[in-house]
């Protein structure tokens, strides 16, 4: 018989040669541009030979099979937001196989399908993290450009393989494909989290999308698995006929378009706005009923503008969201192998990497991009 995708990667994993050795692509200025790059993962070297480690205690080694491209991808090479510690080698939409787990391993085995979004590591004792939102912790590692434990930086999941504590890690479920699935790891959690906390996930309400492309077509979909009525606000009025019509939206606003955003005034309950351009947020302020709210989960690298009469008229909320924790980042999958919700996504191979990036910032994908790691990120031992 074959052996299965997981027997595969576990056996490739053993073979290889160096171990904490990783293939990666990085960008190494503001450019962008991502090259490839051997990075070194955390492992414990040779305890007694022949047996050599290279997993610490809480640690689950993962072979990366395929990576989402994130816009915050995007906004960190490029260092929009002033903070890339280069070389990045960015993505926290990761999905692969379990090659090797540490002693203290109990959630995981060799041969899980699993996945990695944001952060890789926290505190793990204050508040927040005892609470299960490692994302509020001030401490949070991220899984690229962030400073780790043993003082190096964070490498992403544009690479071969990865080394994460167990609490970071998601099981797929059987049902979740890893491609479709790897995107919910960001855009997945950072759209459900909001609509879990801000009472947007219940049937009859009305919730906006602005911005169609990764979060916001995620976004479209749990609502609709929610029961909820949708509208897509979008400044790309070619989108409207498949968002309608692929993706179930009920309706389609072009943000553009003055008549359309009057008739759509005061008429949803919530809005959560995914845009990744500095857009003025007033108008959407508009569109929401009395007490209604407005999420932020976009972050462009410039200040909002909002005036305070299109925020107090109304009595409106306007509140931001970052990722989620890892207890709703594995209900967040669960529920969306449930409910059928994959990400639209078109696979690429790594050489391909900059080309799409140069599409994504140009709003030109359907509607993530994910590379497909396993098949075509070449490995020092290849
Ligand atoms: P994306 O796939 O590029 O989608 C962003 C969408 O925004 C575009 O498809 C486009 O939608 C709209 N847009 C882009 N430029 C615009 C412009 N100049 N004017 C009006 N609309 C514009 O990006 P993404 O991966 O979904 O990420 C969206 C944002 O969320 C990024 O800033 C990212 O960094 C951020 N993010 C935040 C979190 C968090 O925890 N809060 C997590 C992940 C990502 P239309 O064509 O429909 O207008
Ligand atoms: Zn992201
Ligand atoms: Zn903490």
């Amino acid at each position: 018989m074959a052996p299965t995708v997981a027997e595969e990667a576990v056996a490739g994993a053993n073979k290889q040669q160096q171990p904490g050795k990783a293939a990666a692509l990085a960008a190494r200025d503001a450019s962008g541009r991502l090259e490839p790059l051997t990075i070194t993962r955390r492992y414990e070297p040779y305890v007694t030979y022949p047996l050599c480690r290279s997993t610490g205690d809480d640690d689950v080694a993962i072979k990366i099979l395929y990576c989402g491209i994130c816009h915050s991808d995007l906004h960190s090479i490029k260092n929009e937001w002033n903070n890339a510690m280069y070389p990045v080698v960015p993505g926290h939409e990761i999905a692969g196989v379990v090659t090797e787990v540490g002693k203290n391993v109990t959630k995981f085995k060799p041969g899980d399908r699993v996945g990695v979004g944001c952060m890789v590591n926290s505190c793990q004792s204050c508040t927040s993290c005892d609470d299960g939102f490692e994302n509020n912790c001030s401490n949070i590692i991220f899984t690229y450009n962030s400073v780790d434990r043993d003082g190096t930086v964070t490498y992403g999941g544009y690479s071969s393989n990865v080394v994460v504590h167990e609490r970071f890690v998601v099981r797929f479920p059987d049902a979740m494909p890893l491609d479709r699935g790897a995107p919910l790891l960001c855009a997945g959690i950072t759209v459900y989290t909001p609509m879990k906390y801000h009472g947007l996930n219940s049937p009859g309400k009305h919730v906006g999308v602005v911005g169609l492309g990764g979060l916001g077509h995620v976004a479209v979909k749990f609502a609709k698995a929610f029961g909820m009525k949708v509208t897509v606000i979008s400044s790309s009025p070619a989108k409207k006929e498949e968002a309608m019509e692929r993706l179930g939206a009920d309706a389609f606003v072009v943000s553009k378009n003055g008549e359309e955003m009057k008739n759509a005034a005061g008429t949803m309950d919530g809005i959560i706005n995914t845009v990744s351009a500095n857009v003025p947020v007033a108008p959407y302020m508009g569109l929401l009923k009395p007490n209604g709210k407005m999420i932020m989960v976009g972050l462009p690298e410039k200040p909002l503008e909002i005036p305070p009469f299109d925020l107090i008229m109304g009595s409106k909320t306007l509140a931001g969201s970052c990722i989620g924790g890892m207890r709703d980042t594995q209900e967040m999958i669960d529920v969306a192998a449930k409910h059928g919700v994959t990400a639209d996504v078109e696979v690429v191979g790594a050489e391909y990497v900059n080309e799409a990036m140069e599409r994504l910032a140009k709003a030109d994908v359907r509607y993530r991009f994910v590379i497909d790691i396993g098949n075509t990120l070449k490995t020092s031992s290849d």
